[in-house]
Formats: structure tokens, C-alpha cells, sequence
């Protein structure tokens, strides 16, 4: 039987078997299919595992080849939209587990249906090569999912799946992931904290959006109460936030605009994003440091430093100075948002620096 490791992820699953120091947390860097040149530049010592759609699947082999690990997300929610939907694009329609042409719904499907389909769902990732398995994760059936992640753990278990792909040279075992994806602010998130305790799964990837405090506090619960490593993901500028108050991981990637840590998002505005650059200047090195940088593959470069930048800090392998550090960039991002006109920090921000101050703040600016 294995056991759970403690809180946070033991190793073989996130990272790869390379610096597996146990008790790493780290980033999942989800690559869309441009971002390819990004793989390079990864920070291996926060990077492990690269994520991307299994639509999309051209990185898998890059990804494999250059020894990160992979998950291959079904967005098996995409499949609850109408056929015509713009979101399933051709090759989306061309998964084995996408009923072409039709709108599923996994509420009605009978315990036969549900069991082909976890079934083929992993297989799809594992004919691809990944090497973290994720369970479907629908829109609206929260209860649903978890009998799907049943079904899928079964599967595993019977087929052997954690075992190392035949011809893999790097012999990595796999995992399997429950996928859970909420709206936090309509589920019951004990009761859901529940639900997953007695599935057979290696950790959980939470795909939460609502309240950024109810979204941590199903991240704590299902870390807590199963002693598995529990990963954010789609959690916008809340990813280094979870990851640093001890989530065992993040899928994070590549945003639009410049991103500058000092305001802890990004900038569209041209006038502001020179004051911005001006007044805190960027080491990045892909351009000059008291001007913005110019251009896809400056901004891509620039965008990337930040990004490993910060993960660095988020996984830094204490979580009280992984959180002092976070609290202290988070008022200073007020400080400079404040000085540039920026909009204030995004109200899950409150978290660190404080609910009455934030509303002064935003009275104030009425
Ligand atoms: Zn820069």
C-alpha cells in the first residue's frame, strides 16, 4: 500500500527524478504551442513537469526528450460545449475520448459509459507519453468527477500504469492526479474535501476559480486531509500565492503583456509601462533595464525571468519565508500601483495586505 508522504510532494511526480530533495514544491509550466522555445530556459530547480493541452501535443516529445515530466490536460470540459463551439478546434474533436459532433453530458451517462470513459481518457495520455496522469475534469458535475477519478484510479491500478513506460529511458513511474475543478463559491468544500479522501489517486490538481480564500482553503483541506501533494492550477496571479504558503505545486506559464513583478502583474499601457520601467528598473537582461522590452521574443524572455524569478521565491523550501517575502513584494506592489495610477491589487491580494486597508484604499480612490 503506498503510503502518504506528508503535505507536500514527495518527489517522482511533480519534479522529476532529478533533484528530488523531498519536500520541494514547484511549478508545473504549462507551454502553450508557441511557447516551445520556452522549455530551454526553464529553471530546473523549480521546474519538473511541463503541462500542455493534449490537443495540442506537439511539445510532449520536446518536453520528454529534454528530461521534464508531463501532463497532458484533456480539457474534458471543452467536450460540454455545443460541437460548433469555437473551443473544439479539430484536433480536439480528433481525441479518442471526444464523441465528434456531440455535446457530453457526463451527468447522464450510465456507470458503462463512465467506465469507458476514464478508460480511454488515461489512455490517450499514456499512448502520448505523460508521465502525470490527470483525471477528467467537467464543468457543473463536481460529484460526477470524483466517480470518474474512481473509475480512472481503477484503471491504473489494473493496467499497472504507474510502472514506467515500456522504452522509457528514463524509466519514470507515473502518477495520477485527480482533477478537481469548482467554482468554490458553489460547492460544499468540505463535503467535496470528503468525496476525494478514499479515491486512489497520488494528488490532486485544483482547477478552482471564485474566492481566492475558499480556493486555499480546498487546497489546505484535501493537503490536510489526505496527505497528498495538491497543485493549483488556473489560478491567475494567486499561483505563486498558494505556492507559497505550501502548496506542493503551481501550473503557471506565459500571461499576455509585460509582466513586472513590482506591480505583480502586467501592463498594457504604453505611457505607464515606461514610468513602470523607469521608476523600478528589470535586471532581466533581455533588454535595457530602464525601458520596457520590445517585441515577442523580448517580451517572451522578460515575461519568462519573472516568471522563474518568482517561482524561486514562492518555492523557497521554507513556507514562513516563502510567505514574509510575498507579503513584502505585495506592499510594495501597492506602493507602485499606487504611485503609476495602476488599478489596486486584485482583491485576493487581501490576504497579505490587509481587507480594511484595501477598502480605504479603494474609497479613497472613488
Ligand atoms: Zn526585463
Amino acid at each position: 500500500m503506498r503510503r502518504p508522504s506528508g503535505w507536500r510532494t514527495s518527489g517522482g511526480c511533480i519534479k522529476i527524478p532529478r533533484v528530488n530533495e523531498s519536500g520541494r514544491r514547484s511549478v508545473i509550466w504549462w507551454a502553450g504551442e508557441r511557447d516551445g522555445v520556452t522549455l530551454p530556459a526553464l529553471d530546473r530547480e523549480v521546474v519538473g513537469t511541463v503541462a500542455t493541452a493534449q490537443a495540442d501535443a506537439a511539445l510532449a516529445g520536446v518536453a520528454r526528450r529534454d528530461g521534464f515530466g508531463l501532463l497532458l490536460e484533456g480539457e474534458a470540459w471543452k467536450a460540454q460545449l455545443g460541437p460548433g463551439h469555437g473551443l473544439r478546434t479539430a484536433s480536439f474533436e480528433a481525441l479518442e475520448w471526444v464523441r465528434a459532433g456531440e455535446r457530453h453530458a457526463p451527468e447522464a451517462w450510465s456507470a458503462g459509459e463512465c467506465e469507458d470513459f476514464a478508460e480511454a481518457y488515461v489512455d490517450a495520455q499514456v499512448r502520448r507519453g505523460a508521465t502525470l496522469l490527470v483525471t477528467p475534469g467537467h464543468d457543473g458535475v463536481a460529484r460526477r468527477d470524483v466517480e470518474l477519478a474512481e473509475l480512472a484510479a481503477e484503471h491504473v491500478r489494473a493496467k499497472a500504469l504507474r510502472e514506467p513506460a515500456a522504452g522509457d529511458a528514463r524509466a519514470v513511474r507515473r502518477e495520477l492526479y485527480a482533477s478537481v475543478r469548482v467554482r468554490v463559491d458553489r460547492v460544499d468544500v468540505a463535503e467535496l474535501v470528503d468525496a476525494y479522501t478514499s479515491v486512489d489517486v497520488d494528488g490532486f490538481v485544483v482547477w478552482a476559480s471564485g474566492e481566492v480564500e475558499r480556493l486555499l482553503a480546498l487546497v489546505d483541506g484535501l493537503g490536510v486531509a489526505t496527505g497528498r501533494p495538491v497543485v493549483v492550477a488556473g489560478a491567475g496571479p494567486f499561483w505563486q500565492l498558494a505556492l507559497s504558503r505550501g502548496a506542493a505545486g503551481a501550473v503557471h506559464g506565459l500571461g499576455d503583456g509585460v509582466y513586472h513583478g513590482a506591480v505583480l502583474g502586467s501592463v498594457g499601457d504604453e505611457v505607464t509601462l515606461r514610468r513602470l520601467f523607469m521608476l523600478r528598473n528589470c535586471d532581466c537582461g533581455a533588454h535595457d533595464a530602464s525601458t520596457p522590452p520590445r517585441g515577442d521574443e523580448e517580451i517572451r524572455a522578460h515575461d519568462l525571468w519573472w516568471a522563474m524569478k518568482e517561482a524561486r521565491w514562492a518555492c523557497l523550501p521554507d513556507t514562513g519565508r516563502a510567505m514574509f517575502t510575498l507579503t513584502l513584494r505585495a506592499a510594495a506592489a501597492k506602493t507602485n500601483r499606487e504611485r503609476l495610477g495602476l488599478a489596486p491589487l486584485e482583491s485576493g491580494w487581501r490576504v497579505l495586505v490587509g481587507e480594511d486597508e484595501e477598502r480605504a484604499e479603494d474609497d479613497g480612490g472613488a
